[in-house]
């Protein structure tokens, strides 16, 4: 069993930490937020700044955005042990994502980029998709100790190609999630009930994850947020961050992507308007008002 410092305990970090602990691994927390100190303490999680870094094996962030992490990666490389392997799972910018693993291993750590899919669900079900970056030998490393938080971790490439996964999976989602949103609200104004396209869509090439895990609709999925009058889920604004992230990643990699560009225009919009906090399903509602 390792020892393991985990670096921000918030909505998904303190999950993420007590599977760890309940796998067996020691670990030790820290956030700088007094709140999360004390959600995570009352969990059952020891909290300990300097724990957290110093004398461990392995270290993990999950934090806010590639600023953030960088940041504390200035004080994780002074003070953690030379062949630390740091675990990034926090879904940042690619750049950011391969300054970490250059910083990383000039300072003599192993390094991964390691975001993931499956919300905040996933992470207390321990059921998450890591997508990870780095080395073979890191990547051998670091498999085990995700297979606590995670049911399926992918290896995608060299540094930061967790991240490249990451961002070009949920630009699908974004666009295919408006796509599906005006598919219904065109069918509303033809007449054509929300069941009926769901039947015919859902079996048909209009099929994707947006209409058959998560469909905008109340009725046809019962478990999707639509039916619980579009409570996250994954909220709009964590659509929005990512959606931004790709089309940053998409111009310093020179690719075209118009609908990505888009949808996320229409995200921002719909941030703006004060429903950062709505799951990103309830952009049908958006479409449907534009289209009245
Ligand atoms: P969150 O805001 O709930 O948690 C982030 C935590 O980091 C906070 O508790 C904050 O106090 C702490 N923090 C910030 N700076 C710190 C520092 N320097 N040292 C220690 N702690 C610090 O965010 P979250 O929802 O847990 O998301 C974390 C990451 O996971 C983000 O990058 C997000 O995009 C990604 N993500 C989130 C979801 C989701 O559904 N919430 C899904 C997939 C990926």
């Amino acid at each position: 069993m390792a020892k393991i410092g985990f670096i921000g305990l918030g909505n998904m970090g303190l999950p993420m930490a007590l599977n760890l602990a309940k796998a067996g691994h020691d670990v030790t927390g820290h956030d700088i937020f007094p709140a999360a100190v004390a959600a995570a303490t009352a969990a059952g999680l020891r909290v300990d700044a300097v724990g957290a870094v110093d004398d461990v094996d392995i270290i993990i962030t999950m934090l806010p955005n590639g600023k953030l992490v960088l940041e504390a990666y200035q004080t994780i490389l002074a003070k953690a042990k030379p062949g630390t392997l740091l675990i990034d799972s926090s879904t940042i910018d690619v750049a950011s994502a391969r300054i970490a693993h250059e910083q990383a291993e000039a300072a003599g750590m192993l390094s991964a980029d390691a975001p993931v899919s499956g919300g905040v669900g996933g992470a207390a079900a321990g059921t998450l998709t890591f997508m990870v970056g780095g080395s073979e030998d890191v990547f051998a490393k670091a498999q085990p100790i995700l297979a606590a938080m995670g049911k399926k971790i992918v290896h995608c490439g060299g540094a930061g190609a967790g991240q490249a996964a990451k961002i070009c999976n949920n630009m699908i989602l974004g666009i295919s999630m408006i796509a599906v949103g005006e598919a219904f609200v065109l069918a509303e104004k033809l007449g054509l009930s929300h069941q009926a396209l769901y039947d015919v869509a859902s079996t048909s090439s209009g099929q994707c994850w947006s209409l058959t895990s998560y469909c905008p609709v109340p009725g046809p999925v019962p478990a999707s947020p639509a039916n619980n009058a579009y409570k996250p889920g994954f909220a709009a604004a964590l659509m929005l961050k990512d959606l931004l992230l790709s089309q940053e990643a998409a111009a310093s990699a020179g690719a075209t992507t118009a609908l990505g560009q888009h949808a996320t225009e229409i995200f921002q919009q719909f941030v703006e308007s004060g429903q950062g906090g709505t799951d990103f399903s309830g952009i049908i509602n958006d479409i449907r008002g534009k289209s009245a």
